[in-house]
């Protein structure tokens, strides 16, 4: 195997099922030589996750919901008691109410735009407060974008404007974290059938849109953002911080649909 990641161990935040695009990440991540340990929300997401784990030789260090602090908190100590440090770290956590991933911007409420924004938001920075603690020799932050955070789309609606905080929030923290060698990144992938996803409004249109309009003609898998991830979250990445790296099939450079895509 590649020693690209060897000696390194990071935490992984965002595991639901093998669909997840943080176990795209976190495959890659092993199969590069480094330790990584999982978190997972509630007893339900618990069943999933903890098989994936033994599949690959990943530890799990429990249970997180990013709206508790002090279950923030355990998950940290526990890598703490585990390794006694840490050299990244991947945020791969999104939410809104699905009743507001349709319809109209206008519409959401005061109620599920704080909650998506904690949850989607600030949640990048709660974990990078603790992160940093443990980086003590330089380290790596990796969060989950998309293209809705630099231009309207159809149901994304205030998961646009958490994205667009979400990017402002990987500047902010790398111009804060940079001295002591911490970068912090992120990738804006294209669509891709998970679990959140099947939340937002019209995604099989979506996923059609960009199979016939971006350059590749194709959408992107969890294993492509994955060995991108690796990339972002090893040295090979070394003098890059602060970065949207898009991992889309390149459709974020078009301005135009393609004359000969069919119909959907
Ligand atoms: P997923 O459903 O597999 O993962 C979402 C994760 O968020 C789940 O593991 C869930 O447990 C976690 N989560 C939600 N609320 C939480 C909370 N309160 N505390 C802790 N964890 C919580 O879906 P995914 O598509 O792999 O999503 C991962 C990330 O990728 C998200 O940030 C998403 O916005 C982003 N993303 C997804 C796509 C896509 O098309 N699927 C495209 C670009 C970016």
């Amino acid at each position: 195997p590649s020693p690209l990641m060897a000696g390194k161990r990071g935490l992984i935040l965002g595991v639901a099922n093998n669909r997840s695009i943080a176990w795209g990440i976190a495959r890659a991540a092993r199969a590069h030589g480094a330790e990584v340990a999982f978190t997972y929300q509630g007893d339900a997401l618990k069943k999933r996750v903890e098989p994936l784990a033994a599949e690959i030789g990943a530890h799990v260090v429990g249970h997180c919901d990013v709206t508790v602090p002090e279950t923030i908190d355990a998950v940290f100590a526990e890598v703490e008691r585990l390794w006694g440090g840490l050299d990244f770290l991947v945020h791969a956590i999104a939410f809104s109410d699905k009743d507001e991933l349709t319809g109209r911007y206008i519409d959401t409420t005061e109620e599920n735009f704080s909650k998506s924004l904690l949850i989607s938001c600030y949640s990048l920075t709660a974990v990078a407060q603790r992160a940093e603690k443990l980086m003590t020799n330089g380290g790596a932050i990796l969060t989950m974008t998309y293209y809705g955070a630099e231009k309207w789309m159809p149901h994304y609606n205030v998961m646009g404007v958490a994205k667009a905080a979400l990017e402002a929030s990987v500047r902010y923290l790398a111009a804060d974290l940079g001295p002591q060698n911490i970068r912090v990144n992120a990738i804006s992938a294209g669509p891709i059938k998970t679990l959140a996803a099947s939340g937002i409004g019209d995604f099989r249109y979506i996923l059609k849109w960009n199979e016939y309009n971006a350059p590749l003609r194709r959408t992107v898998t969890p294993e492509e953002v994955g060995d991108t991830g690796v990339y972002l979250l090893s040295d090979l990445s070394r003098g890059v911080t602060g970065e949207v790296h898009h991992v889309d099939a390149g459709y974020h450079v078009v301005g135009m649909k393609n004359p000969d895509a069919p119909d959907i």
